[in-house]
């Protein structure tokens, strides 16, 4: 990429540089305290569902009578099952409903794995002299953190519009057995907003593996949460996964931390019917039952899958506009210069920002000393290393829409400084 800066003369250049200086000297002058690190549903969003506050109330029963308040029920109110069966398009009875955060439900998944092995394992992986693991980049730093902290070696494989790199992962896993899995977030990925293909997805499923026991972790995390009219349909994973011969390749997860609450939501988990039980045995070790009140007051709450998608909706209602503002801005102040590149996410949390290679980590320093806290940059890539250090991750739903133009006009000068600096 040639940027507006290196076609510039001498002169031109050191004028453009001298403008910069002052317009970030401006900007620090202003004193901004602004947040864009992290996608966590902002104060207005939380308040859609402050109904379930006081829900269920003093009627703990489920439809069939069950007590919820008690112990028990490991996978979870069959009612709210049902209604994310629908959206998630798995069956029912392969899927269960856990506790607030999916994350622990991918991390529980990989350490049983490494003590135990899956049911298609030679051995638990802990037992393995090196797993490897491959991670689409740019991709969700938390993915990453689970298989960094167990030793696992990441290998990055290029995350395209609509999946992740079918020729380069059926390459790698055909020839290397100590490839265990892969992580993948399907829909509105984060964060580039990449939506898996059909195709993409059954390619991933079909592919030989040298590996027995090679798992996808399919984080369907924003299968609901679109920002236009028509949203993404969830793929049926789980009977693709059997279609294309592999029916326990899938770890299917997803939750509704950014549909009710962040901090106490209802996680979900689909797979095979072999995988449920292998998950049930070391799950009910682990646990007498998970919060079965919580899972009672959601489905009070939204009734049926017509009800989330009729709340989600109303999430968009407040999304939509930020994510406008950070397009517009970045379109009008960065556009045509060859100076930087964005996605444009139908839905998810998050906008990916490449900036000039080499700066992204001079971007994010401007921004910081100007008083604008960005996600560190690199973090999108295994062990936090950006090997172009380009790409910064924007998430803009936390702060109110002024702050996200302030915001974004603010990161939109550093770009440029940043460019300027390196031509
Ligand atoms: N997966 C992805 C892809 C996410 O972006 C997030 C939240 N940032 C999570 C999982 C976290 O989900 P949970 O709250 O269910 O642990």
């Amino acid at each position: 990429m040639s940027t507006a800066f290196e076609s510039m003369s001498p002169d031109e250049l050191a004028a453009e540089r001298a403008r910069l200086t002052a317009a970030y000297a401006d900007l620090k002058a202003k004193n901004l305290s602004l947040d864009l690190t992290r996608g966590k549903p902002a104060p207005a969003q939380l308040d859609l569902s402050n109904e379930m506050l006081t829900l269920p109330g003093e009627d703990f029963r489920d439809g069939t009578g069950l007590d919820t308040r008690n112990y028990g029920g490991t996978q979870g109110l069959t009612e709210l099952r049902t209604i994310f069966s629908e959206l998630l398009s798995i069956p029912v009875e392969n899927l269960v409903a856990g506790n607030n955060a999916s994350l622990e439900i991918m991390h529980d998944l990989i350490v049983f794995a490494t003590l135990y092995g899956t049911p298609d394992s030679p051995r638990p992986w802990g037992k393995e002299e090196k797993v490897r693991w491959l991670a689409p980049v740019p991709g969700y730093d938390r993915h990453f953190a689970i298989t960094e902290h167990l030793g696992f070696e990441m290998i990055p494989v290029p995350l395209n519009e609509d999946g992740p790199d079918v020729e380069a992962v059926t390459r790698l896993v055909a020839q290397d057995p100590t490839i265990k899995g892969m992580w993948t977030v399907p829909t509105y990925s984060n964060p580039t907003g990449a939506v898996f293909s059909e195709e993409v997805t059954r390619a991933l499923l079909r592919m030989p593996t040298a590996a027995p026991d090679f798992r996808i972790v399919w984080d369907n995390a924003y299968a609901v949460h679109t920002l236009v009219e028509e949203g993404a349909p969830a793929l049926p994973i789980v009977d693709l996964a059997a279609q294309e011969g592999n029916p326990n390749r899938v770890w299917a997860v997803a939750s509704t931390s950014k549909i009710t609450f962040a901090g106490a939501g209802v996680s979900f988990f689909g797979s095979s019917a072999e995988n449920m039980a292998w998950y049930q045995k070391h799950y009910s070790i682990k646990a007498i039952g998970p919060d079965k009140v919580n899972h009672l007051r959601h489905v009070r709450f939204f009734k049926d899958a017509a009800g989330v998608r009729a709340h989600m909706a109303k999430h968009r209602e407040i999304l939509a506009p930020k994510f406008d503002a950070v397009l517009e801005i970045l379109e009008q102040r960065l556009g045509g210069k060859g100076i930087a590149t964005w996605t444009r996410p139908e839905g998810g949390y998050f906008i990916s920002l490449d900036v000039v290679p080499g700066t992204a980590k001079r971007v994010v320093e401007l921004a910081k000393e100007a008083g604008i806290s960005l996600t560190a940059a690199g973090s999108a890539f295994p062990y936090g290393k950006d090997p172009e250090d380009k790409n910064i991750r924007l998430a803009p739903s936390f702060p109110s829409l002024d702050d996200v133009k302030a915001c974004m006009d603010g990161v939109a000068t550093c770009v440029l400084l940043a460019a300027a600096e390196a031509a």
